[in-house]
């Protein structure tokens, strides 16, 4: 006799041509600004977080970081540039609460052990942009010591998305980061490669190719990503989702 969910199976089963929001599954309940910190002793202890989860998100002023993050969060204006020159450069923490979207009835046993796997919440990091050019050297040695800090002791921290301009690769500041990043091998690195949409299609494989190779020759994993057409979303979110597996 067929199930009542047959059908439904069967349709499941299929990929969907447009993944709606496109989380894989996961849908962003809440977003909200929590804190913000310019000094080492203003970053609020993990614990105020309940010990969840915290994705940090690097990149030089103009890269789409927050273009990038909100549509990460489906949320339009959350995360606004705080690069501007003049403006408080701080590490920003928001919190971000996770519910597992309607599966179809069909997928219920597997979707339902994959949400038992997820945090309920986890905190996303706007890091400052890390480019010292424009500020004096005692506020350069300032920011410094403030992301180093943070990016070597954070105790919750799981993954680091570098973001680069996909015309621009990888520069001298990235590299320096990958390479300090390196010293803590449990963190995860992923780089976000920004305005995919900006490149023409035959033009975009070799320059992923480009970025996925680290300094020191390793390789690097990329996500192509465009906060225009909404494209990377799923796979970056499967692959912060991964970083906070706990094994
Ligand atoms: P931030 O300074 O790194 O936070 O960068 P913004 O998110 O403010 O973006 C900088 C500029 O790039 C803005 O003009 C955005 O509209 C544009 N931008 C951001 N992401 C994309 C993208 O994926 N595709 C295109 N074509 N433009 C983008």
């Amino acid at each position: 006799m067929p199930t009542p969910n047959a059908n439904a199976k069967k349709k499941a089963a299929k990929p969907s041509p447009k993944p709606g929001k496109g989380e894989g599954g996961i849908r962003v309940s809440s977003a909200e600004f929590a804190a913000g910190a310019a000094r080492g002793d203003q970053v609020p202890p993990s614990k105020t977080f309940e010990d969840a989860p915290e994705i940090a998100f690097a990149g030089r002023s103009n890269v789409g970081k927050s273009s990038l993050l909100n549509m990460m969060l489906a949320r339009k204006g959350l995360a606004r540039t705080s690069n501007t020159p003049g403006c408080t450069r701080q590490i920003n923490f928001f919190e971000v609460g996770l519910a597992k979207a309607a599966a179809p009835a069909s997928d219920k046993g597997e979707g339902e052990t994959r949400a038992a796997e997820l945090p309920a919440r986890l905190v996303f990091v706007d890091l400052p942009g890390y480019g010292y050019a424009k500020v004096s050297k005692s506020e350069a040695t300032a920011w410094k010591q403030l992301l180093e800090g943070y990016l070597h002791e954070r105790p919750t921290l799981r993954a680091v998305v570098i973001m680069v301009d996909v015309r621009r690769g990888l520069e001298q500041e990235e590299e320096d980061l990958v390479e300090f990043l390196a010293e803590r091998p449990s963190l995860r690195v992923i780089i976000a490669a920004t305005k995919i949409d900006k490149l023409a299609r035959s033009a975009q494989k070799p320059a992923l190719a480009r970025l996925s190779k680290g300094p020191d020759g390793e390789r690097l994993e990329v996500v192509a990503t465009s906060a225009e057409t909404g494209a990377g979303r799923e796979a970056l979110w499967t692959r912060i989702l991964d970083a906070c597996r706990v094994d």
